[in-house]
């Protein structure tokens, strides 16, 4: 896969996420999970949440698949912890946007903004979306 196009920065950024993921793991209680796969890549990827005031207390996640996803669901987690629903939707949005070449506002999504270079890699859109659509429907799962 071509990931040597990417900026050597970026690419270095992505590999410490998909190595040393964080929030990688379970929740002990109160989660809500979900599991989503991307056939096309192999990619398994479990999210859970809890929220409480309409805000993300705690994330994790699990599952096997490639550096894209991987890298991609730790930024994921990073990014949307103690923010809203509302908030969360707005990412995962733009996300998909960035992704799939649109122009963005990068702030929206801190550290996970790095992933705009998968815009090249059309094959690789549905692993780096993987995490978002993931966290997308566990925040709209009924209690
Ligand atoms: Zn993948």
């Amino acid at each position: 896969m071509g990931l040597s196009k990417l900026d050597n920065l970026y690419r270095q950024v992505i590999l410490e996420h998909a190595t040393h993921p964080h929030h990688h793991g379970s929740l002990v209680k109160g989660q809500k999970l979900i599991e989503l796969r991307n056939p096309t890549c192999g990619d398994v990827l479990k999210v859970e949440l809890i929220m409480s005031d309409n805000k993300v207390q705690d994330v994790a996640f699990s599952g096997t698949g490639c550096t894209i996803s991987q890298a991609s669901a730790s930024m994921m987690t990073d990014e949307i912890i103690g923010k809203s629903k509302k908030e969360i939707e707005e990412m995962v949005t733009t996300f998909s946007k960035m992704v799939t070449g649109e122009t963005i506002d990068e702030n929206l999504l801190g550290d996970a903004a790095i992933l705009e270079g998968v815009a090249q890699f059309p094959a690789r859109i549905k692993c780096a979306t993987l995490a978002w659509k993931a966290v997308y429907q566990v925040i709209n799962l009924e209690n």
